[in-house]
């Protein structure tokens, strides 16, 4: 595979962008390498300036649901966008936006639209925090909301000490207000509340978690936090930037069958444009501006064209059976790369959700971050290099989970086995 033009538009970005990139992850860090730059996608595949072509496992870190650059989605954006990109005045589609939310996230009575996921975490904590007059936030190891501030701190030693900043340039006055929790350990969490229960504003999770690879909720953990939160009048946060309309159309909370106070989304309610989403209770989310004191705002929030990108891919994904379908896929991908696994002999495990997957060189299970920790990442490393050269991208860290889209067909699952076959050769040779 030639990457010539890859490689000299990451010389040039280097000088210009911190670290080549945008966004950390995408300057392959982890696995070692170079980027390669994208010039077009079309359904699961994704086309590089020198004209190599990946099947893509990545979906633009989960917005590409319905596989890129879907005509109904690219119909809509630019049947809006002819109409002026941006009015600083309300306009109908937000409206549409809110409805379409509410009526598939039962939770969500009311919501706020912005920019990011990101700027949905923070908000979250922020109406957490007014609504409840405390300080505190809780939140897991291994579980991502963002780059805010309160969000990119660790575990102190022992999960009642405070927290540490986990990037320069958070104050650690502000760290030791978030409390870190083991994902999956009851015990801990139940722990935790009994001391502290009172300081506790908000408790922020992703339900399955997708960002330190994909990691399944032990069965009845999230109503034991429900109920934790109920007891100790903290608001339970589910993050669903990621699994939001994806793991199902209500996303975890309907999977699991549980109602939390606060709800952040985005990636698929922007079908590929930046946007992210808080809702909730209607008692909490009156309390945001302008109807109540707590301040939130943002100048190109509820943008028309994101709405028209995002109201079109809901519109696609509440298809008959699209979740389902999403399901068996992510289960025949995963199951054939098991098998090739076990052919070549390489220690090997999967998790699955509908439309996102886990893949670990260890055995199974894995249930907590430290066992996703305990991934051998140097073996991710050769067998990610070995997918690329044949022809399949996958997520370029041993700790970032896989993204499956309706666009996958039998034959590219098939394609990517077959790739998969000889990739865990070169892992067993290595
Ligand atoms: C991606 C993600 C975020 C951050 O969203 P951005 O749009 O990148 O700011 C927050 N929470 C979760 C669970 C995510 O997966």
């Amino acid at each position: 595979m030639n990457h010539d033009r890859s490689h000299a538009l990451f010389t040039r970005a280097s000088e210009l962008l911190p670290g080549g990139v945008n966004s950390p992850v995408r300057a392959f860090k982890s696995v070692g390498g170079e980027p390669f730059f994208a010039q077009r996608a079309q359904g699961p595949y994704l086309f590089d300036v020198d004209g190599n072509r990946y099947i893509d496992y990545v979906g633009s870190w989960g917005p590409m649901i319905a596989g890129h650059a879907h005509p109904q989605v690219l119909d809509a954006v630019a049947r809006t966008m002819r109409d002026g990109l941006s009015f600083g005045v309300p306009n109908p589609l937000e409206v549409t936006m809110a409805e379409a939310i509410t009526s598939i996230v039962p939770s969500c009575e009311m919501v706020r639209m912005v920019n990011s996921g990101t700027e949905a975490t923070l908000s979250a904590i922020r109406v957490a925090r007014g609504a409840t007059g405390r300080s505190r936030i809780v939140k897991f190891e291994g579980c991502y909301h963002g780059h805010g501030d309160s969000f990119l701190v660790k575990a102190g030693s022992g999960a009642l000490t405070f927290g540490l900043p986990n990037s320069p340039g958070v104050p650690k006055a502000l760290a030791d207000l978030t409390l870190t929790l083991p994902y999956n350990d009851f015990e801990a969490a139940t722990a935790l509340f009994d001391e502290v229960g009172i300081d506790i504003a908000g408790l922020i999770i992703e339900p399955i978690v997708g960002n330190a690879n994909c990691i399944l909720p032990r069965e009845g953990y999230l109503q034991h936090l429900r109920e934790l939160c109920t007891r100790h009048g903290a608001l339970l946060i589910f993050d669903e930037v990621m699994t939001g309309f994806r793991v199902a159309l209500g996303g975890a909370q309907q999977r699991y069958g549980i109602a939390p106070d606060l709800s952040t989304f985005g990636k698929i309610i922007g079908g590929g444009m930046p946007v992210g989403a808080f809702g909730g209770r209607r008692d909490l989310m009156r309390q945001v501006a302008p109807s109540g004191p707590i301040y939130q705002a943002g100048t190109l929030s509820g943008n028309p064209v994101a709405m028209a990108a995002g109201l079109a891919t809901l519109e696609l994904i509440q298809a008959q059976g699209f979740h389902d379908a999403l399901e068996a896929s992510t289960h025949a991908l995963c199951g054939g790369l098991e098998a090739a696994a076990r052919e070549a002999g390489v220690a090997f495990h999967t998790t699955r959700a509908p439309g996102m997957f886990g893949l670990y060189f260890r055995e199974g299970p894995v249930e907590s971050f430290a066992d996703a920790l305990g991934s051998d990442a140097a073996k991710f490393g050769r067998f990610f290099h070995a997918m690329l050269e044949r022809g399949v991208y996958l997520a370029p860290s041993a700790f970032e989970a896989g993204f499956m889209s309706s666009a996958h067909s039998e034959a590219d699952i098939a394609a990517t086995v077959d790739a998969a076959r000889a990739a865990f050769a070169v892992v067993a040779a290595a």
